[in-house]
């Protein structure tokens, strides 16, 4: 039986073969048209005018007005974040030491004698805002000057403006901060090769290479807290000192026995003492190992100890990481703060517990792992350590997928330095570090 339609498919293949010839037609004409705008760009950026060059903020907006404007918004921000992060946490302390009834006194909430935020607030204020300002205005300017916009422009007026991070006092906090910078400028610049084609480095398309980053970095600042602290600055040894559960006394005399040196007993003693325990351990000058007995003198038991770790942890960093999270969103939305704020309120909740379950996971597995350690094996090693860790970084999981990535960016900076500093002190590596190298050591100076 003939199909009713042949007919029909005859007009088909007519009508295809016409709707063929009308789409090759169309992008032929396309195709001319996409050449004829190409040409014009490229007349126009030969014959442009350094007036008709137009600036990104537009024409009803001077480029000082848009400089200072920029400069001003930024400054408003970045002081009102630092100081609600001051006063949330004045808020926590308060609470903890159960006068609830004084966080509706203004007085004892921000007042000068323990807010002592302001000074701090300016140069952050200072630091950002001058940053954006003069990155706008340098912009600008070199637009005019070289009379075209290229990435170049950017990055120049960005490295000029880096020069605001002067605001900060501290020069530890200002080398921190340009180990920051210098590692996401190398990200961005990575970023960009790559999704070019242009270059890619081997393994950073893992699904958990971000996480393998931000172990590798871990087991390099754990091992230098614990047996190179000199290694770190100041202000991460006391943030991991002040996090840990373990006595300063006790890392010392791990780091002695570990490189064979005699044990501090005296001071250990004294530690001891002052727990209420130096009744029964003994003490050596030169132990094969720190035990357990030494590490953890509260409790007998390696398990409660663990578990005592991770809990103080949370309870000691939650404040933190909740205004952290939810201050700056306040500050920077705030629209969308009055719009909901019983959202953000339960958003920012959200965001901390984990961010602070992922520090105390880290605390707890670090532990973990040195407790492990002494059930099995009666000599201790530094790599131990380091080995250590690396494993409590695997706690990083629980954090988001897009988080490890940052906070292996944050780390990576310092764990370079530090490995830098012990490879020159072993010879490994030549001193360049103070004589070659201008601009590192113009952070530090
Ligand atoms: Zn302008
Ligand atoms: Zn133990």
């Amino acid at each position: 039986m003939a199909p009713p339609s042949s007919p029909p498919l005859v007009d088909n293949s007519d009508a295809e073969r016409r709707l063929r010839e009308a789409e090759e037609r169309l992008r032929d004409a396309i195709e001319e048209l996409q050449r004829r705008q190409r040409r014009a760009a490229a007349h126009a950026q030969q014959h442009r005018h350094v007036d008709s060059l137009p600036c990104d903020h537009g024409p009803d907006e001077s480029c000082v007005a848009h400089a200072i404007g920029n400069l001003c918004q930024t400054f408003l921000l970045s002081y009102g974040v630092r100081v609600g992060i001051g006063i949330l946490l004045r808020a926590f302390k308060l609470v903890r030491g159960q006068s609830y009834s004084s966080l509706l006194d203004l007085k004892q909430l921000v007042s000068e004698k323990d807010l002592i935020v302001r000074e701090e607030a300016c140069r952050i204020g200072l630091l950002f805002g001058g940053f954006t300002g003069s990155y706008h205005a340098l912009r600008c300017l070199l637009r005019k000057l070289r009379k075209k916009e290229t990435p170049a422009n950017a990055v120049l007026a960005g490295s000029i403006a880096g020069f605001s991070i002067m605001a900060l006092n501290d020069s530890n906090r200002r080398r921190t901060l340009a180990l920051y910078l210098l590692a996401r400028l190398a990200q961005c610049a990575y970023n960009s090769a790559k999704s070019k084609n242009k270059f890619h480095l081997w393994g950073s398309h893992w699904r958990h290479g971000d996480s393998l980053l931000f172990a590798l970095a871990c087991a390099q600042v754990m091992y230098a807290f614990v047996m190179r602290p000199e290694s770190l600055p100041k202000s991460y040894q006391d943030f991991i000192q002040k996090t840990g559960p373990v006595a300063e006394p006790v890392y010392k005399a791990v780091r002695d026995s570990c490189r064979g040196h005699p044990v501090d007993v005296a001071s250990l003693h004294a530690y001891l003492s002052r727990v209420g325990r130096s009744d029964y351990v003994k003490l050596e000058e030169f132990p094969s190992i720190i035990p357990c007995s030494i590490i953890h003198p509260a409790t007998n038991s390696c398990l409660a100890h663990q578990g005592n770790a991770t809990s103080l942890t949370f309870k000691k960093t939650f404040p933190l990481y909740f205004s952290l999270t939810f201050v700056p969103f306040v500050v920077l939305h705030l629209q969308k703060f009055t719009d909901a704020p019983f959202r953000t309120f339960w958003l920012a909740i959200k965001g901390a517990v984990r961010s602070t379950t992922f520090l105390s996971a880290f605390v707890g597995i670090f532990q973990g792992v040195i407790c492990s350690h002494r059930k099995v094996f009666s000599r201790d090693h530094k790599l131990v350590y380091w080995i250590a860790g690396g494993i409590a970084a695997l706690s990083v999981l629980l954090e988001k997928k897009a988080r490890r990535g940052e906070l292996a960016l944050y780390v990576l900076p310092r764990a370079v330095d530090s490995l830098w500093y012990i490879l020159v002190n072993r010879h490994l590596l030549p001193n360049i570090r103070n004589a070659e190298k201008p601009w590192p050591h113009f952070f530090e100076a």
